[in-house]
């Protein structure tokens, strides 16, 4: 695994534990090259998902990048950590069990829309308002660059 500070690719793990009800594994991992610590999951792919943008392109489906933009839109909300990794998990399993592996962008957009509308209000209308600037923009990246200043305001 290269570490995410300087790229070396010789990392060691320092410790293995169960994560999330024993779904994913958690991995502490040390770099010798920079002394950076980090942690990685692993968890069970049943399928490779790829995301099709509204352009045509197409994209790894990338659960940190998931994970990233529903973490900003629960930011100071009070659901629990575990609740969330649940809630994602949930996500990922039903783009899995959707019967394609290749999925429009706008298909997980809607689903993690439903997913924060169940455990918290403000977080699903966070997400949404951002939502539909990102559908024109089509951008994930940009998505949750947009999201973070979003979220911050409503926090003051
Ligand atoms: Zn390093």
């Amino acid at each position: 695994m290269r570490c995410p500070f300087c790229g070396n690719v010789d990392t060691q793990v320092k410790d293995s534990r169960p994560a999330e009800d024993h779904v994913a594994i958690r991995r502490r991992r040390f770099c010798p090259a920079c002394g950076g610590r980090f942690t990685t999951y692993e968890r069970v792919q049943l399928r490779d998902l790829v995301v099709i943008k509204s352009n045509g392109r197409r994209e790894d489906f990338d659960r940190q990048k998931l994970e990233r933009s529903i973490r900003i839109a629960l930011q100071k909300r009070p659901v629990e950590p575990e609740r969330m990794d649940q809630m994602i998990s949930g996500i990922v399993r039903r783009l899995e069990s959707l019967g394609d592996t290749d999925i429009p962008s706008g298909t997980i957009g809607e689903i993690v829309m439903e997913s924060l509308a169940r455990i918290d209000t403000v977080a699903y209308v966070r997400f949404a308002s951002v939502y539909k600037n990102f559908q024109a923009a089509d951008d994930f990246d940009k998505f949750v660059s947009e999201l973070r200043p979003h979220a911050a305001k409503e926090d003051e």
